[in-house]
């Protein structure tokens, strides 16, 4: 089922950027009419409504909009043929009798930043549509005679009590480094002496540093000494910070003193069951707008979890040709785990081993300045990579 649609969705794309500022600041049709989806971004939430039209034969769906002030144009694909922007109005011509199946209202969460209207269409008979334009022309009235909204701040806070606003764009991308162990728990043990949870550590630091001297990123530590943390305080931490990545790091050991090479895990599906369960208990809350049915709540929810599963899979992949420059990497390495710190339903994770302490290669090449610095550079390079990925995407697509 998601393969062909991300076939279609490689295929056929059409999307244009608008100047920032703007309210709705950019529009992406995909798909070929079973489904076809609509995304629009925009800098506020807008009420999203949408309603069918049908004038001289040209059939649209109409989106008001509260606070748009311009106007923009591009094509469509898949039955919709062509897509305006106006001053309070968001609209697009079909090219074929299509009904909206959902629409979905995503407020910003993880590394998306913006608002997002999502709606998925579908090809129905000429009669259905017909009848659903006739029942939207007093309700498409209605909603366009409803004085605009004031400009409405992003109000995560009071969606979420538990976790406090994410940090304002402009201040870099929250990095959540995790340095593995600590404290009480040393981790594994060494082949030439040392422990992994001093490893871990200096790994952290040295990476922070890194990212820090770059300018572009905001990192914090889910500790910056020698102490102990529990696993689900890791994970709360790096939420309450807005974390837009999390890596968490450790060192493996293994029965053979042969076993070498880094290794990235990203969530299993094994472990995602954990992952409703442990958000229920620690109350890590995926933001969703006040006010949205449950129903609908529970749709966004599955969509938030399943862009950080696809976002952490990306980071993992970016970051194994990079380990591969620094040194040796597991075969197979890009592993699913059921991880503890990998849990968090809304920010993209991975756990990175970053070698094997029970072989001796490994164990030297960590706690040497030298091997240290080729992986926590490596490490850079993939989350340069994945963050360019985004703004690229985010401005381009
Ligand atoms: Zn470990």
């Amino acid at each position: 089922m998601l393969k062909p649609f991300l076939a279609v969705l490689l295929t056929f794309c059409f999307s244009a950027v608008f100047g920032a500022g703007a309210d709705i600041t950019q529009v992406r049709v995909v798909g070929d009419g079973a489904p076809t989806r609509i995304t629009a971004w925009s800098d506020v939430a807008e009420p999203g409504e949408a309603f069918l039209v049908e004038t001289d034969g040209v059939r649209r769906i109409v989106i008001p909009l509260g606070l748009n002030a311009y106007s923009a144009e591009g094509f469509g694909t898949g039955g919709v043929e062509s897509w305006q922007v106006r001053p309070g109005r968001l609209e697009f011509v079909l090219d074929r009798p299509m009904q909206v199946a959902r629409l979905l209202r995503l407020p910003p969460t993880g590394a998306e930043r913006q608002h997002r209207l999502i709606l998925d269409l579908d090809t129905v008979s000429e009669a259905r549509f017909s009848q659903a334009a006739s029942r939207d022309v007093r309700r498409l009235a209605a909603a366009e005679a409803r004085p605009a909204p004031a400009a409405r701040p992003v109000q995560q806070a009071a969606a979420r009590p538990a976790t406090p606003a994410r940090p304002a764009s402009g201040r870099g991308h929250v990095v959540v480094i995790d340095p593995g162990h600590g404290g009480r728990d040393p981790g594994a043990l060494a082949i030439n002496g040392g422990v992994e949870k001093e490893i871990t550590l200096k790994a952290a630091l040295e990476l922070k540093r890194l990212l820090e001297a770059d300018g572009r990123y905001q990192v914090r530590l889910t500790r910056e000494t020698d102490v102990y943390v529990d696993h689900e305080d890791r994970v709360t931490m790096a939420r309450n910070w807005g974390a837009e990545l999390f890596i968490s790091l450790h060192a493996d050991a293994a029965g053979s003193p042969n076993v070498a090479g880094a290794s990235v895990y990203t969530i299993s599906a094994r472990g995602e069951g954990r992952v409703d369960r442990e958000a229920r208990r620690n109350n890590w809350v995926i933001p969703i707008e006040d006010g949205t049915p449950d129903r609908v709540t529970g749709i966004l929810t599955d969509l938030v979890k399943r862009e950080t599963r696809t976002r952490s899979a990306e980071f993992a992949e970016l970051l194994l040709p990079e380990l591969e420059r620094a040194g040796p990497v597991l075969r197979n390495t890009h592993r699913n785990a059921g991880f503890y710190v990998l849990l968090a339903p809304d920010v993209p994770a991975v756990l990175l081993e970053l070698g094997f302490l029970t072989n001796a290669a490994d164990a030297r090449r960590l706690q040497s300045d030298a091997g240290r610095r080729a992986a926590t550079e490596a490490i850079k390079r993939a989350i340069d990579a994945y963050f360019e990925r985004q703004d690229v995407r985010l401005a381009a697509q």
